[in-house]
């Protein structure tokens, strides 16, 4: 089982590293090699995503990722930007599906910025598409100038755009997700304005009659934003394009307390994945030793669960993660009110002692 461990910028490298630790604890036989990205590959050879990085993260059965991007970068050209790897990476390896969980840990109801009642025991999965809509459109914002920038610009333009072949195969990692959960399947859109919505909706309608035990509803954007802060357990798996995703799976995590709790897996068609957690690189907390590393490692787990086939460890980790929870174990951002916390490194050295108690 390869593994190639792209640590990236700010906390990327703090957090890829307990998860790294928390993976050397099972008794399992990886091949780990590392490579930077983003910023942190901007530094060394002027590319956010530099070839020897591309080529080794396609080599690999598995990517573990950690975070990208630093305001120091924002003067830079779009094409230079650390964000941009992330984005040539989905590109390159066809990563098209986005699964986002939001759970809400029994010990963390508190930390959620909802009422714990609200929040006590949700479970949802937003799946969010990933390179289609308007963050690939072509032309692709403010499209003249070849530098890349644009001062004094009188206009600024994306396109968003989906096919047909894009909504379909989304659809269906949804519908087929929802059968393994509570058989509910929530199509979020805007297909009262937008007209690649409309496609949206008729196409996850027709995908879902191949799927007559998953109950399908259509949702518009704007409700959805307000039913995830008003009810959000009535929802079970929730399926929208790269956009709408990228905002509501934010909202959703702070549902569950921290987006530092939030684990993803971004996969291809051959279920190759890339796993990282849902939050950014943090830069105001950088180099301080106090990042959640919880996403990360949840993100290691759904590495093993999807990707290499080890379902059985995906579950320990998880296991272990609660067990922490249980045990009183809190990073600053979960923390109750002068409650004690601890840090990156003790939180992983804490997963690791609960993985070692199960024998
Ligand atoms: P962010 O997710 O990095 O941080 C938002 C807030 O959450 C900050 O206050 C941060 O301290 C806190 N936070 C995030 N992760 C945490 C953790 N593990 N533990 C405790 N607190 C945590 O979002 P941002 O500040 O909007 O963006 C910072 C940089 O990250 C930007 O350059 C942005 O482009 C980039 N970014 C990258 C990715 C990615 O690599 N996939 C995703 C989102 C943002």
């Amino acid at each position: 089982m390869k593994i190639a461990v792209l640590p990236g910028d700010g906390i990327g490298s703090e957090i890829v590293a307990e998860a790294v630790k928390v993976l050397k604890a099972l008794d399992l036989s990886f091949e780990m090699e590392e490579a930077p990205v983003g910023g942190a590959a901007y530094e060394v050879s002027g590319h956010p995503l530099p070839d020897s990085t591309l080529n080794l993260a396609k080599a690999a059965d598995a990517i573990l990722f950690g975070a990208v991007g630093d305001w120091k970068y924002d003067t830079l050209d779009r094409p230079l930007r650390p964000e941009q790897a992330i984005l040539g990476l989905r590109k390159h390896l066809g990563l098209f599906a986005n699964f986002r969980p939001a759970i809400c840990y029994e010990q963390l109801t508190h930390a959620s910025s909802l009422k714990p009642e609200l929040v006590a025991g949700l479970d949802i999965l937003i799946i969010r598409e990933l390179t289609g809509d308007i963050y690939f459109g072509q032309p692709r914002g403010r499209r003249v100038a070849t530098d890349g920038h644009f001062p004094g610009a009188e206009e600024a333009f994306d396109t968003m755009r989906y096919s047909r072949p894009e909504i379909e195969r989304i659809a269906h990692v949804a519908f087929q997700a929802a059968r393994l959960r509570d058989k509910r399947v929530t199509s979020v859109d805007k297909a009262n304005v937008l007209e690649t919505f409309q496609l949206w909706k008729d196409v996850v309608t027709e995908v879902g009659q191949h799927y007559p035990d998953v109950a399908l509803d259509h949702m518009y954007v704007d409700n959805a934003a307000m039913q995830l802060v008003r009810a959000p357990k009535r929802f079970d798996v929730i399926v929208t394009g790269n956009m709408f995703g990228d905002i509501l799976s934010d909202e959703a995590s702070m549902l569950t307390g921290s987006i530092g709790m939030l684990p993803s897996a971004s996969l291809n068609a051959q279920n190759k994945g890339l796993y990282e957690p849902s939050h950014g690189s943090a830069p105001d907390i950088a180099g301080k030793g106090i990042a959640n590393p919880l996403a990360t490692i949840l993100s290691a787990a759904m590495m093993l669960r999807f990707s290499l086939g080890q379902a059985a460890a995906a579950d320990r980790i998880e296991q272990a993660v609660k067990t922490v929870l249980a045990q009183g174990f809190r990073t600053v951002d979960i923390a109750e009110a002068g409650a004690k916390t601890v840090g990156t490194a003790a939180m992983g050295d804490a997963v690791v002692a609960a993985l070692t108690a199960q024998g």
